[in-house]
């Protein structure tokens, strides 16, 4: 099939309703679309991205009321962190009712949901008149897509349209919070943070043993998107932890490797090919310039990219951290 690229979220719309998929921007990601209640739409999504059946997929709503459409039991903590948060890169996951297929949530009772931040998105939901089960528009296993440009790279002919939006402002999945759990987990970090969450609904909030450790350790996986390796580019990456003097000698010492590494590192590297993922001192930057960099290691064709990690991961976001571990598989030297 030939993919359109649609600019109308009237067009985009009419696929929803067809029963047909559709790539959308949100503040977070692109997201691949369909309408959340109808079971042979959203098998489309899985068999577009090659996903794997037991990995659940996040509901998205436009307006809060739309909540109790999925659910007989919110709990408090929804409704506060929803205040706060939404529309914003929030996802909650709460016990669910009948109404959505078990094919969104992979048979499990719980749904995960959220009211994206960007007006595109939103008025695609409000006008389609659909909740819209979407996970990140990439084929499993690679970089989440922050421009439609990626989306296009990696699902070309494979799905019917792609709605244009501007380029992803957040750059990295939302997080998501378990409120089925006591005490409440973090199963996935992003831009919002344990902390930001624990101060809004005064408890403590425990980091999911998956987040920083390796997949195969698991045997009691909550979140199944985690048993994944992840944001992957085809080149094999290795995280290096360490100083930028350090980092620089390393890979100079390197030359047929690309190096990915901060703003600050550039001056320092002469023998290596460098991406830069924005500098050492903005979380911001570094959230929303990851997934295009891990893409753009590919286009050098080396062996072997090296990502410097600092030893100090004071301004280090833990998702940045999380997304790095997986796209190495967890492998990390320390130098
Ligand atoms: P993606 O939309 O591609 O970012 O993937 C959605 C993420 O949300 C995956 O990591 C899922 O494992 C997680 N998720 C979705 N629904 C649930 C749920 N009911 N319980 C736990 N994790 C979930
Ligand atoms: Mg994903």
């Amino acid at each position: 099939m030939k993919t359109l690229l649609l600019n109308s979220i009237k067009k985009a719309a009419d696929l929803i309703l067809k029963g047909e998929v559709v790539a959308i921007p949100t503040e977070t990601v692109y997201g691949l679309a369909a309408d959340a209640l109808n079971k042979d739409a959203v098998k489309k999504i899985f068999k577009a991205k090659g996903r794997p059946n037991d990995n659940p997929l996040i509901v998205h709503i436009a307006d809060f009321e739309e909540i109790y459409n999925f659910t007989e039991n919110l709990p408090k903590e929804a409704e506060i962190l929803a205040k706060k948060f939404w529309p914003g890169p929030l996802t909650i996951i709460i016990k669910k009712n009948n109404i959505i297929p078990d094919i969104v949530t992979a048979g499990l009772d719980s749904v995960a949901i959220r009211m994206p931040d960007l007006n595109i998105t939103r008025d695609l939901i409000k006008l389609s008149g659909r909740a819209l089960a979407a996970p990140s528009a990439n084929l499993s296993g690679r970089p989440s897509p922050t421009t439609y440009k990626h989306v296009l790279n990696d699902l070309e002919n494979k799905i019917p349209a792609i709605l244009i939006g501007p380029d992803c402002t957040v750059g990295v999945e939302s997080t998501v919070i378990d409120l089925t759990s006591d005490p409440v987990c973090l199963l996935r970090p992003g831009k919002i943070t344990a902390e930001e969450i624990s101060g809004i609904i005064n408890k403590e909030i425990i980091i999911d043993k998956s987040v920083n450790n390796l997949i195969s350790d698991l045997k009691d996986v909550k979140s199944p998107g985690v048993k994944y390796k992840h944001y992957s580019p085809e080149t094999r990456v290795i995280l290096v932890e360490t100083d930028e003097n350090k980092f620089a000698e390393f890979v100079n010492s390197k030359p047929e490797c690309v190096a990915m590494g901060f703003d600050e590192d550039s001056r320092l590297i002469k023998n290596a090919n460098f991406i830069s993922y924005g500098s050492k001192n903005s979380q911001t930057q570094q959230l929303s310039k990851l997934f295009d960099s891990l893409r753009k290691i590919d286009s050098y064709n080396a062996k072997i990219a090296y990502v410097h990690i600092p030893a100090n991961k004071k301004n280090l976001n833990l998702a940045v951290f999380n997304r790095l571990l997986r796209a190495a598989a967890f492998d990390l030297i320390k130098i």
